[in-house]
């Protein structure tokens, strides 16, 4: 009997980091192996929403009349499972494709950075997910039979163990969609069951918007979900503990959010959304989050799952849902960014939101700190990017300042407010840490005078400064400012102490140029320092030096333009370095202790890029000497 060609069976091996995978799940000792199901059905409402969105503008499909839905079997006896689509399908090299490889290349770098460890695969796992592969916790066989939705495509069949290798055959489906045939491992028998998987279903995938059927052997199909559009309901009707929920299930995020917003419009846009604060920035150090955006429905179809023009880039951390029956079913993904709509929406629920978290603010503002730790940065990234908003951001921004305790937060509104009836600026100090603007000499001034200064630790702030140069009349200024137009008589603060003498001194700034050469622009007194023997200002203008602090980040090798050093004449340490270099100029002393009040002040701006070992040296050739005594 050969008149049926025999199809031939194709061997192929899985890419390096998907055996890597295999293994690590193969050998671990997962205790939340369910999730498996969480994953093969978000595959297939993903499938099932593609071929929908397909189905608007395309007719010319297999199986059109088809009910689009999800369909697990079980048979408890064989111990396997079927979990059955009518989504859009794949061919054979989709197969290969999709499961043959890791596509993300964050998977890849987790993967990496994993390495063996059990306790961070339960983390990934737990917060993420490995999609598809997962399923090998629970699998000895898994079987994918899929027919894709284009009607001259062949049904494939794909088959594994888990181990390194794969096959794929011609296979016997006539009807669209996917359908993945478990057989479970012996200790993973207690997923073959309605009763059990129903539960699964009701805690990972209950708002996935397409029934899931779930039937034993004999007895009728059931739908395990709700399937409710939670955003089309009244947020009056809907409870807290519903909105976290929908929230995990949307994200797999497994912390409940900081705050949700439900919005319900007409007018002047139709408009059902729910967006959501998580509440961390990083779910996890390895979360993959390939993309950011929100998924946007139209009419509950699924039009693009990652919209990134429905809010300011700047607030790319939002998730959520946003439906509205204003654009036409027909919209592309594409033009839905031309779509003016899409630019009504963006109004619409960037005001919402602003405005919400300003209320958080006002309501709670314990729980607006922990946002403001995790997400402030993204608000000041807004201050200076969305000129529109900037009045509403700049009341989301909170600063720590010379006024504030360690752990406490200034408003602007609180800084204003505390502000000295002669004081024409608002001022901020910019550095790496809030440990070394403390510290800087710059506050000497401030400090004596009891002036607020606001520190600006975060790599953000100075190019936040650079947009944001006034408030409420109030000009922000740098305290590095080399002409700072100070309230009070800079004079004053120059009191008691021994100055050294006018023509040492000038001898002193001549050395200090002389050993600096190139990396000072000039060498001068300075007459607001007081606690500090030196500082450095920057004669630049304002915008370009606030700008130096972003370039030194994202420009390798930066080099920022030399600053003026200027010295506190009264400072114990230079009436000393002075009068040594009167004494003899060539002690071997000098030029190490120039070179190090040099470094302290950059390091203390958060700027120092020279060699710690040279450091460490000079510094103890200066600890030799001090001992010496
Ligand atoms: P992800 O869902 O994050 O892309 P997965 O490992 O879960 O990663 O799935 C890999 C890919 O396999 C999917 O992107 C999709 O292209 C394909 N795929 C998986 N399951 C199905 C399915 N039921 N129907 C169609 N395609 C699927
Ligand atoms: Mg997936």
């Amino acid at each position: 009997m050969v008149d049926t060609v025999e199809t031939p069976i194709e061997s192929l091996e899985y890419r390096t980091e998907v055996k890597q995978l295999l293994d690590i799940l193969a050998h671990s000792l997962y205790t939340d192996r369910e999730i498996f199901l969480r994953e093969l059905i978000s595959n297939a409402s993903d499938a099932l929403n593609r071929i929908q969105f397909e189905m608007l503008t395309n007719h010319d499909v297999v199986d059109p009349e088809a009910e689009l839905a999800v369909t697990i079997t079980v048979d408890e006896d064989a111990r396997i499972i079927t979990i059955t689509d009518t989504g859009i399908g794949m061919n054979r090299d989709e197969l290969v494709e999709n499961l043959g490889t890791i596509a993300h290349s964050g998977a890849r770098t987790f993967l990496q950075n994993a390495g063996q460890s059990q306790s961070t695969l339960e983390e990934i796992i737990g917060q993420f997910g490995v999609g598809f592969y997962s399923v090998f916790m629970v699998a000895e066989e898994v079987t994918v039979v899929s027919r894709s939705f284009r009607p001259q495509d062949r049904a494939a069949q794909w088959q594994s163990t888990g181990d390194s290798r794969f096959t794929l055959a011609e296979a016997d489906k006539s009807t669209r969609g996917t359908e993945i045939r478990i057989r479970l491992k012996e200790d993973a028998a207690e997923f073959a069951s309605t009763w059990r998987l129903e539960s699964i279903i009701k805690r990972h995938s209950d708002y996935v918007s397409f029934p899931i059927y779930v039937k034993g052997k004999e007895g009728e199909p059931k739908v395990a979900n709700r399937r409710t559009a939670l955003w089309r309901q009244s947020p009056s009707k809907v409870e807290p503990a519903e909105y976290e929920e929908f929230y995990k299930q949307l994200t797999f995020d497994d912390a409940a959010p900081l705050l949700h917003v439900h919005m319900v419009a007409d007018a002047p846009a139709n408009v059902r959304s729910i967006l959501f604060v998580p509440a961390r920035r990083e779910r996890s150090s390895l979360r993959l989050r390939p993309e950011y955006g929100l998924r946007l429905y139209s009419r509950k179809i699924l039009i693009q799952e990652h919209n990134k023009e429905l809010l300011p880039e700047y607030l790319r951390f939002i998730e959520g849902v946003v439906d509205s029956e204003d654009l036409p079913l027909n919209v592309s993904r594409e033009t839905v960014q031309s779509n003016p709509v899409t630019r009504q929406l963006r109004k619409a629920l960037t005001n919402r939101l602003l405005k919400d978290l300003k209320n958080l603010a006002e309501e709670d503002a314990a729980r607006y700190t922990t946002f403001w730790s995790e997400f402030g940065v993204f608000i000041k990234e807004g201050v200076a990017s969305d000129y529109a908003n900037r009045e509403a951001l700049q009341e989301l921004l909170r600063f720590h300042s010379t006024h504030t305790a360690a752990d406490g937060w200034t408003t602007l509104k609180e800084y204003i407010a505390r502000i000295q009836p002669d004081q024409k600026a608002i001022y901020y100090i910019l550095g790496d840490s809030l440990k070394s603007a403390m510290h800087s000499p710059h506050l000497d001034y401030f400090r004596k005078h009891n002036i607020e200064v606001i520190f600006l630790t975060d790599f953000i702030d100075g190019y936040m400064v650079s947009q944001l140069r006034e408030v409420e009349g109030k000009a922000l200024q740098n305290v590095d400012a080399a002409d700072l137009d100070l309230p009070k008589d800079a004079e004053e603060t120059a009191e008691s102490a021994a100055a050294v003498a006018q023509d040492a001194f000038e001898k002193l700034l001549t050395h200090i140029k002389q050993v600096l050469g190139e990396r000072v622009r000039d060498v001068r007194e300075g007459k607001t320092l007081v606690d500090s023997p030196a500082r450095l200002v920057s004669p630049e203008d304002e915008y370009a030096r606030e700008l130096q602090y972003v370039r030194r980040v994202i420009e390798e090798g930066y080099v920022a333009p030399a600053k003026t050093l200027e010295i506190n004449r009264r400072h114990p340490v230079i009436v000393n370095l002075a009068r040594l270099v009167s004494e003899d100029a060539a002690n071997p002393l000098i030029d190490p202790a120039v070179e190090q009040l040099f470094d302290n002040l950059q390091l203390l701006d958060g700027a120092y890029q020279g060699s710690v070992a040279d450091m460490v040296e000079r510094i103890q050739k200066l600890m030799d000497a001090a001992l010496r005594h």
